[in-house]
């Protein structure tokens, strides 16, 4: 047990956090003492609705369809290059939005996997790790089946996540694509993500990094670190709204390559779609990507996010991220022991993403209590309490009230 942070220590990180303007830019939720769950879905910024209510007037209602030829045509790449730059450290070009990230993954694992199977067909190996998201498990497992590629799982520790050495171990001449979490969904463990590519691409393998979990709370250097492809939600550190559609990125060495080809072959996704011409002929670049329609609604909410994203700086966010988390730590650290509570996220900063995960076995229904006096983590079977801290939105003493209900529902 070491010394309990007070409140008044609480308010104090709140009056020294350069990015306490931006906090307050959020709409505030009746009834909500503390949000934990920013990770799994963001707050909106405030101005969203009326920004919506204006979308639905003017540009929608008023400009009718003259606004695909104004705007909207060019907003899976424009707000593809909005994520790059503000979450991705992509350089643009490489970055669209479309689709749902399941959708996305599957697009962008396929193009790879059959890449890799052209090149080399030894390369039939899908390479990934047990404690990945169960879309991305569920999405190789269809692919597999679908080209008759093999699975290789690397078996990670769940409190922790998958090691460049684990890695190491499952490549090889046999290896196409590796699918890998940046930030674990579970522990939020910081994978290692420019030496584990390093080492990918030495055994002649590509990488799919999954960024649901990183892009807005942990900063990406995907060009520097010489990523192939990343797909990763909107909806949850990027605040774009519940089904945001999704982001994707694709250096520019794998742009139209003849063997690497998404396969929603859609007029969207076409050169020249509006000459409707017999034959599909991708568009070229990142654009080749996107299959349908982009949801352009759906990308409102998202734009006005990254804008704040992009005027704070991931570096600042990432500061702040690691400040909320070292106080949760500390807070929960000095509970008495009988209280039963673990940790099972990494200590050590550089491995932190921005949620934490505490195990207690009565946490199911800590958890649907919290709910209701307004105090929202979220629950992770079979006995993990989540605590989403998005760095943009979450006050240091929303943390502090927030574990002070956590500890009271445990009777301590
Ligand atoms: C949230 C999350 C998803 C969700 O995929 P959707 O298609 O948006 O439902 C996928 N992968 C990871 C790692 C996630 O955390």
């Amino acid at each position: 047990m070491s010394t309990a942070p007070t409140r008044e220590d609480a308010q104090r990180l709140d009056a020294a956090d350069p990015l306490a303007a931006h906090a307050a830019r959020f709409e505030r939720a009746e009834g909500v003492v503390a949000y934990f769950d920013g990770n799994s879905l963001g707050r909106p910024v405030a101005g969203t609705a009326e920004e919506m209510a204006r979308f639905v007037g003017h540009d929608w209602g008023s400009r009718l369809i003259r606004s695909w030829d104004e705007a909207w045509m060019g907003w899976p790449e424009e707000t593809g290059d909005l994520v790059g730059s503000a979450a991705l450290g992509a350089a643009p070009g490489q970055t669209v939005v479309a689709d749902s990230t399941t959708v996305l993954l599957y697009k962008v694992l396929r193009a790879l996997a059959d890449h890799q199977v052209a090149v080399d067909p030894r390369r039939t190996e899908l390479v990934l790790d047990t404690d990945n998201f169960p879309t991305d498990r569920y999405v190789a497992e269809g692919i597999a089946a679908e080209r008759g590629l093999t699975l290789r799982w690397i078996d990670v520790d769940p409190a922790a996540g998958v090691t460049l050495e684990q890695v190491e171990e499952a490549v090889g001449p046999r290896t196409g694509v590796v699918l890998l979490s940046h930030v674990a969904y579970r522990s939020g463990w910081v994978a290692d993500a420019g030496p584990i590519t390093a080492a990918v691409h030495d055994a002649g393998g590509l990488v799919l990094w999954d960024t649901c979990h990183s892009a807005g709370s942990v900063p990406v250097h995907a060009d520097d670190w010489r990523w192939d492809a990343a797909v990763g939600c909107d909806y949850k550190y990027l605040n774009g709204g519940p089904g945001a559609p999704a982001h994707a990125y694709l250096a520019r060495r794998l742009h139209d390559l003849p063997t690497l080809r998404q396969p929603v072959q859609g007029w969207m996704g076409r050169r020249d779609p509006f000459l409707m011409e017999q034959g599909y002929v991708p568009a070229g670049g990142v654009r080749s990507l996107v299959s349908g329609t982009p949801p352009v609604v759906g990308m409102l909410p998202l734009r006005r996010a990254l804008r704040m994203l992009q005027e704070a700086g991931i570096e600042q966010v990432r500061e702040k991220s690691l400040r909320l988390t070292d106080l949760a730590l500390q807070i929960v650290d000095a509970w008495p022991a009988e209280l039963g509570v673990t940790v099972a996220s990494p200590r050590e900063r550089a491995r932190r993403g921005g949620h934490l995960t505490l195990r207690h076995p009565d946490f199911r229904e800590v958890n649907a209590r919290l709910w209701e006096r307004g105090v929202i983590p979220d629950f992770r079977a079979p006995d993990g309490l989540r605590l989403g801290l998005a760095p943009l939105s979450t006050t240091f003493v929303e943390v502090w009230d927030g574990l002070a209900a956590v500890r009271e529902e445990l009777g301590g």
